[in-house]
């Protein structure tokens, strides 16, 4: 066996009715809590109201940011990073999907540094020191597992660019995982996070920085959306669906803080920076039959690992013949979750394919995907998922 790494500092508090722990486990980290939110809506407000029941039972001052948009931009950490100077935040609490949590991350940043987040990409000089306020996390989607990870995403418009905060100081002090308040997500929300889900745990399982502990939790938690996601989509109330794909989530949060993503990532990634009217999940979906197709050969027991899971009668097939029919398997099952999408879907234009492309290839992920993607290859691609008729996305 390769010898590895595997680091994991966030305390995880899961299972229903753990949203009662948030006042407890904010209390920990100083008296002034700032709580980060997208504008209030009917399924958030009792949600809220429960985190504040139980930071203030704790003794804790609570201030309000609800300014969160879907792919977070630099201009709304400013306002939360402001909000939270002003109040004198000892602790920023995120409240929500992926992008409430990358938020309270960047903010805890932002907050107590010069600048902007957007000094403090992981590729810049500067980087999150100790100042960097603590952060718990009570996530709502499953989803991105940013409740276990040291990332935050953010979308500088002005760049059209969508990047990253990367660094162990922004990993939430606590993990609050409440398959309760996942029930209201919407059908579209909870097929789109759940694939983000299957796609992390799929590319840190195909990644050269995986290890025996991150492939062991990547199959788990592909096994868990294969069998789960379908249920969860179709009758969102049904807790016993909801907390599988949370325990997935989480599942992939921890393979992919260690292992890392690969291509799909670094073109979602650029796709939602480009167009931030896609979200994450859609991205990835609409992506992914082409770039299996192409790439399946590169790391074959894998794929057909991968290929097995979501459809069992490729067992009888060799490894070969299995890992060939990873994009057939895969858009059955987005069929299945009714997101079998295309770029035309997502209003991309077929012009701009060029230019995506070559922004797909700005994160160093796409250079852990076994085969690895020259920009050609990544336009041929895109061109590939314009349509998803018959066969569309087919060499
Ligand atoms: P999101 O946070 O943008 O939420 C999507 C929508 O669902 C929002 O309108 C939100 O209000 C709503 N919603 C969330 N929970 C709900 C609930 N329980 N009931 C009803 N509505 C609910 O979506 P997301 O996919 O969780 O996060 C996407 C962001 O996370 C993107 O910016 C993506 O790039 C980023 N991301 C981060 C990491 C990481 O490790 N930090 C990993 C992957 C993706």
């Amino acid at each position: 066996m390769m010898p590895f790494t595997y680091f994991q500092p966030t305390e995880i508090r899961f299972g229903a009715g753990r949203v009662a722990d948030t006042g407890a486990a904010a209390a920990r980290f100083g008296r002034r809590c700032l709580i980060v939110t997208v504008p209030v809506f009917p399924a958030l407000g009792p949600v809220l109201e429960k985190v504040q029941a139980s930071l203030q039972a704790a003794g804790l001052a609570v201030a309000h940011f609800d300014g969160v948009v879907p792919n977070p931009t630099t201009d709304v950490i400013s306002a939360g990073a402001r909000l939270a100077r002003e109040f004198k935040a000892d602790v920023v609490l995120g409240l929500g999907g992926g992008s409430s949590l990358d938020t309270a991350k960047a903010v805890a940043v932002e907050a107590t540094h010069d600048g902007s987040c957007w000094d403090y990409l992981f590729f810049k000089p500067a980087q999150p020191t100790e100042k960097t306020l603590p952060v718990v996390a009570v996530t709502t989607t499953s989803g991105t597992g940013s409740h276990v990870t040291q990332v935050a995403v953010v979308t500088n418009p002005r760049e059209k660019n969508k990047s990253a905060l990367y660094h162990p100081r922004i990993y939430p002090r606590v993990g609050i995982v409440d398959p309760e308040l996942m029930v209201t997500a919407p059908k579209h929300v909870t097929a789109t996070t759940g694939f983000d889900v299957l796609a992390h745990a799929f590319e840190s399982y195909i990644n050269p920085g995986g290890s025996p502990y991150t492939d062991m939790m990547a199959v788990e938690a592909m096994r868990i959306v294969a069998g789960r996601l379908p249920a969860a989509v179709a009758n969102g109330a049904d807790l016993a669906a909801r907390t599988d794909m949370a325990w997935a989530d989480t599942l992939g949060g921890l393979c992919i803080a260690n292992a890392g993503v690969t291509l799909p990532h670094g073109i979602g990634m650029a796709m939602s920076g480009l167009y931030p009217h896609v979200a994450h999940g859609e991205a990835l979906a609409c992506i992914y039959p082409a770039i299996l197709r192409f790439s399946w050969d590169a790391a074959l027991a894998k794929f057909a690992a991968f290929a097995r899971i979501f459809d069992p009668a490729l067992e009888r097939l060799d490894d070969r013949a299995a890992a060939e029919r990873s994009g057939d398997a895969v858009e059955a099952f987005l069929d299945r979750i009714g997101l079998r999408i295309c770029l035309r879907d997502l209003r991309i234009p077929e012009n701009e394919l060029a230019a995506l492309a070559r922004a797909s290839l700005v994160l160093p992920d796409y250079k852990n995907h076994p085969r690895v993607a020259a920009v050609d290859d990544v336009h041929a691609l895109l061109m590939r998922s314009v349509g998803n008729g018959p066969g569309a996305s087919r060499p």
